[in-house]
């Protein structure tokens, strides 16, 4: 099968992108290189420099790629961020969105599988979060991922695009070849591994009071392989489909700070902060449906392995793509 990939360049696109070509398919990669890195790109993939917000650039860049379908990754994704810059999140994660939609319904691409976000589900209820609960997004970053859901359904009715939506938990850890590298590292177990590193001094605990059994937030990890295998197994699924993708277990911040420690043999200083603004305590997943109708079933569940193949690939590339 063809691939269009948007976002190839970035951390999960870049895996998903290795793994797809390891299945045997061919990957056009889109990705203008703004969070993404000329070092992430797979070497057998195809790769086209271009912006989403130009409907010319992905119109002409899709047509050419001769694909069958689309995996759209490439977003801005950063909480705090857009809760500061929010119409870079309406611009970039909309209506870019909306410009690769408009191209694949002119080429006649048919289906697409979509990187969406716990975030759409605000601070939940209870946990673990099935594909139930209600979408009340509490920030930009999670509005814009809903909005761009919302515009599929309407994609698939119009134009007959089948759509998967895929709501990431907290992707973690890495593949041999690529790994997490963001320009600013805002995400909890990079940074912690740059103080096992010997770059940062300490990692900053956001928060020690919420309701949990350590006071700290609890997120539910799941290793990037894991969630790269949900998308070879949304690419084939002929019906659309909205899945919450987790192991439906979580980890507190005090527990993956003590399993880097364990991973890495050393000791890990840590500065207990207030709460970082729209994070809430818990969010764990549950995959029970990706699990009954694609057969999906995560392999590297356990955190310490998780967290052991982020440390093999940070203490290979130390200064990430730069280095
Ligand atoms: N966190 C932290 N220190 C950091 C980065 C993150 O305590 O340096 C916390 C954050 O408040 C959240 C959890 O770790 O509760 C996971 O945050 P991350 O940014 O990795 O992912 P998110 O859940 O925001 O997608």
């Amino acid at each position: 099968m063809k691939l269009f990939v948007t976002g190839g360049a970035g951390y999960i696109g870049s895996i998903c992108v290795e793994e797809i070509l390891n299945a045997g398919h061919s990957v056009t990669v889109f990705d203008n290189l703004s969070e993404g890195h000329r070092g992430a790109l797979d070497p057998r993939a195809t790769f086209v420099q271009g912006d989403l917000l130009n409907p010319a650039e992905v119109g002409s860049a899709l047509a050419e790629s001769g694909a069958e379908a689309v995996m759209h990754f490439a977003a801005n994704a950063l909480v705090g961020e857009s809760m500061t810059n929010p119409t870079k999140y309406f611009r970039n994660n909309v209506t870019g969105g909306m410009h690769l939609l408009e191209a694949m319904a002119f080429c006649g691409v048919r289906k697409i599988v979509f990187s969406s976000t716990c975030a759409t589900f605000g601070t939940p209820e209870r946990v673990p979060i099935d594909e139930t609960f209600p979408q009340r997004p509490i920030n930009p970053y999670g509005e814009s991922k809903l909005m761009f859901e919302q515009m599929l359904r309407w994609y698939d009715e119009l134009h007959g695009i089948k759509y998967v939506a895929l709501r990431y938990f907290n992707a973690a850890g890495a593949s041999q070849r690529f790994g997490e590298d963001h320009r600013i590292e805002t995400h909890l177990i990079p940074n912690v591994l740059k103080v096992a590193l010997g770059q940062k001094e300490s990692v900053s605990i956001f928060g020690t009071d919420y309701p949990t059994p350590d006071g700290t937030c609890i997120r539910d990890y799941i290793h990037i392989l894991d969630l790269a295998q949900a998308h070879m197994l949304a690419l084939g699924s002929k019906e659309s489909a909205k899945y919450n993708l987790g192991t439906g277990g979580g980890t507190s911040v005090r527990e993956i700070i003590a399993t880097c420690e364990k991973v890495t043999g050393k000791a890990i200083r840590v500065q207990e902060q207030p709460r970082r603004a729209g994070d809430p305590a818990r969010l764990i997943a549950s995959s029970e449906k990706i699990h009954d109708e694609l057969g999906w079933k995560p392999k590297f569940g356990a955190i310490e392995g998780i967290i052991e193949s982020a440390w093999q690939w940070h203490l290979a590339h130390p200064f990430g793509y730069q280095g």
